[in-house]
């Protein structure tokens, strides 16, 4: 029998084959990885430098480790380059492989905004175990880190870099931290707590050049001001990988277009983590990775599992400012209602009924989080 096959070894393509093999020790089952296939939480990149954990110790489990627990033949630093749906086979260049099933778990990329300069080609993203390495032999020695985008990622990682002595400036085109997640009182907590750490904040501009100078870079904005910066790290956001499931003629809009029981387009096809798009949402976390994981899982071992989604709110690693943030559906109608109080921002997203849709805490206000958890409606039901 054809194995199933795994595309990427990220938590979604780990998580879904540990799920599995709770059901089904037996099938035959191969993980193709383009990375190293090392087993470890993404979330930890960005706050293992005040947690001093080298980029080497963050791995839970090598490749090797994970072929032998689980089971599977892991193939490690080899990229899938075609899939045929219809023949159940994929290529590894010149190569292919049969599979009975298919799982896409390939992740998503770094957006790069186009910057002008000699040096824009040496602005570093962070979304991999790798990309962290080389960020870290970057950093190290070095002192002015200039931060492109005040999302999660980047609001993490000036905390984690201005905590562990380093001086950094963020530039967002966006008024305030975490624009998308936070309503403005809450971002302006977030702001003053990472400013007080020493982050240096410049909002409603962007990067327009970055050019080198003097074995250093000079990062000029839209503003007209300059930072000067040994090591420049853009944090935009993610877009899911679309490129191989487009080129297979796989249904994407955002991400890779799934229903409920993570079914692409394509029969025996299926996709979970930050390139699928599920019933529309494109939740770029670890809680929905996880319980879709559970899902395909089960279905994988024969029984066809829908996912359901409760309330899943993410916490930010701004140790600074603790921030949990459980953002409204999209289409959700509502306001905010914000409480602020030392050191603390309550901010509720309410219908006109009065019904909790979302929530975001800042600092004292984290410690309502189970509470409020308990009245929110389901991501997905
Ligand atoms: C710095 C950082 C901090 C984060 N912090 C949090 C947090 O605190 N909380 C939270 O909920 N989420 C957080 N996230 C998001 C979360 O980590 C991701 O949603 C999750 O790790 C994505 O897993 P994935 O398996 O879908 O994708 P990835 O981890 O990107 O894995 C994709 C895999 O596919 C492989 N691949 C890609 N293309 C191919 C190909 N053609 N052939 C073979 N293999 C291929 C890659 O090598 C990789 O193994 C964070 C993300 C980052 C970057």
């Amino acid at each position: 029998m054809d194995p199933i096959v795994i595309i990427g070894s990220g938590l979604a393509g780990y998580n879904v084959a540990r799920e599995l093999r709770k059901l089904d020790k037996h099938a035959p089952l191969t993980i193709v990885t383009a990375d190293g296939g090392e087993f470890y939480s993404k979330p930890m990149l960005s706050n293992a430098l005040t947690k001093r954990q080298a980029p080497a110790a963050i791995p839970l489990n090598s490749a090797e480790q994970m072929a032998q627990q689980l089971p599977a033949t892991v193939r490690v630093r080899t990229r899938v380059t075609a899939i045929d749906t219809a023949a159940h086979r994929v290529s590894i260049g010149e190569e292919t492989l049969a599979c009975s099933k298919l799982v896409l778990a390939f992740g998503a990329a770094q957006i790069r905004v186009p910057i002008g300069g000699d040096g824009a080609g040496a602005v570093m993203t962070v979304n991999s175990l790798d990309d962290y390495a080389r960020f870290r032999s970057a950093i190290d020695g070095k002192q002015r880190v200039a931060v492109i985008g005040a999302g999660l990622i980047g609001c993490e990682f000036a905390n984690d870099l201005a905590a562990s002595g380093y001086e950094v400036e963020v530039v967002d085109i966006a008024g305030q931290p975490l624009p998308r997640l936070l309503p403005p009182a809450g971002g302006a907590l977030l702001q003053e707590k990472l400013a007080a750490l020493g982050v240096v904040w410049h909002f409603g501009t962007g990067v327009k050049t970055v050019d080198r100078d003097s074995g250093a870079y000079r990062v000029a904005l839209g503003d007209g001001s300059i930072i000067h910066a040994d090591i420049v790290l853009s944090a935009i956001g993610l877009k899911p990988e679309l490129e191989l499931a487009r080129a297979a003629g796989l249904a994407t809009a955002r991400g890779i277009m799934v229903n409920r029981h993570l079914e692409t387009s394509a029969p025996d096809v299926y996709a979970l983590g930050d390139c699928a798009e599920i019933e529309g949402l494109v939740l770029p976390f670890v809680m929905p990775i996880m319980h879709a994981a559970r899902a395909l899982g089960a279905t994988l071992a024969g029984n066809r599992t829908a996912v359901s989604y409760p309330a899943m709110p993410v916490l930010v690693k701004t140790p600074a400012c603790p921030t949990i943030v459980s953002p409204p559906a999209p289409a959700a109608v509502g306001e905010w209602r914000v409480e602020t109080a030392a050191d603390s921002v309550k901010s509720l997203f309410v219908d006109a009924a009065g019904k909790l849709l979302g929530f975001a805490l800042n600092g004292a206000a984290t410690s309502e989080r189970a509470k409020l958890m308990k009245e929110l409606p389901p991501v997905l039901a």
